[in-house]
């Protein structure tokens, strides 16, 4: 599925390919899929009101890639997957799109799991609120998105949400799914499961600049490493936890991963590396307190056991 890095990836490409180019012929809904969503009823009108347009840029808004032609907006969303084909190659019997341009080359687009392709005209895609998300959603690729942004999204959150909940529901941080979270939350240290209000001031910090510095790496190398690009090459950058690496030990403690369906999805993480803190700390202090000093004072009197120990056994010797 496309997230931010590869969205990014996949629109410079398409742009570098086809920007200036004009649509020769388009075909849309050659192969039915029931979770390919098209604008109106049928898509037959797509070829008819692609033919003859003129690609004027593609650009990434999140997890979506959209491509502007003169009369026409096609957003393509996170479970398109694109591919740029040759003059001369084949075209594959089976899509969801297809478009030829004018140099010969064609774009061709499936869905994976489900996606919408939506060909919308000027004004339109107004009631569509994944892609509005999208559009107006604050990258973390960009400035904008601040650690009192990413404050405001936790605060404004139920208090036993968990951290992939945080990252990757609910459109809190359209594009950030569950490809990319797992290398963002083992950065921070963090568990999938750890309800946000165990997250105290620092961890959050901490969690800001593991988003920013791991989807800003994943896009330098041209997206993450599960994923193809639009030329059908794998993305440079090298997952730490993914299904590509879930026998792999941790890189950090070398211990074992763990995979388990949680929230729609797999999650993987290191146990050690990344525990699960039962502390909140939006609840009075006064009980933790006490119970740290009882804890404090167990290991204190567990101290004073050894020392006497190896006082003990110097004193024999
Ligand atoms: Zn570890």
């Amino acid at each position: 599925m496309l997230e931010i890095p590869e969205a990014v990836t996949v629109a410079r490409q398409a742009h570098e390919a086809w920007a200036g180019r004009t649509i020769t012929s388009a075909e849309a809904g050659r192969s039915p899929h029931g979770f390919a969503f098209y604008t109106g009823d049928a898509p037959e009108w797509y070829a008819g009101a692609l033919a003859g347009q003129r690609l004027e840029s593609v650009r990434p808004h999140a997890g979506y890639v959209v491509f502007t032609f003169e009369d026409w907006r096609l957003a393509l969303s996170d479970g398109a997957r694109l591919r740029r084909l040759d003059r001369g190659t084949p075209r594959p019997p089976k899509h969801q799109l297809l478009i030829e341009f004018d140099d010969g080359t064609a774009l061709v687009c499936t869905v994976q799991m489900y996606a919408c392709l939506a060909l919308l005209g000027e004004g339109e895609g107004e009631d569509n609120i994944y892609f509005q998300g999208a559009l107006r959603s604050i990258s973390p690729l960009t400035s904008a998105f601040t650690l009192d942004h990413l404050r405001g999204l936790a605060e404004a959150a139920k208090p036993s949400l968990s951290a992939k909940g945080l990252l990757a529901t609910e459109q809190r941080i359209p594009g950030l799914g569950n490809g990319c979270l797992h290398d963002i939350l083992f950065a921070a240290g963090i568990h999938p499961q750890r309800r946000i209000d165990t997250l105290g001031d620092d961890d959050l910090e901490t969690l800001h600049s593991a988003i920013v510095r791991t989807l800003t790496e994943m896009t330098e190398a041209g997206g993450r490493d599960t994923e193809r690009d639009l030329h059908d090459k794998p993305g440079g950058y090298r997952t730490v936890l993914s299904a590509k690496t879930r026998d792999l030990p941790c890189p950090r403690c070398a211990g074992s991963i763990t995979r388990k369906p949680y929230l729609g999805g797999h999650i993987y993480f290191c146990p050690t590396c990344q525990p699960l803190s039962q502390r909140r700390t939006h609840e009075s202090s006064a009980p933790f307190v006490q119970r740290s000093t009882e804890l404090d004072l167990q290991i204190d009197v567990s101290n004073i056991a050894e020392v006497l120990e190896l006082l003990d056994g110097a004193t024999h010797s």
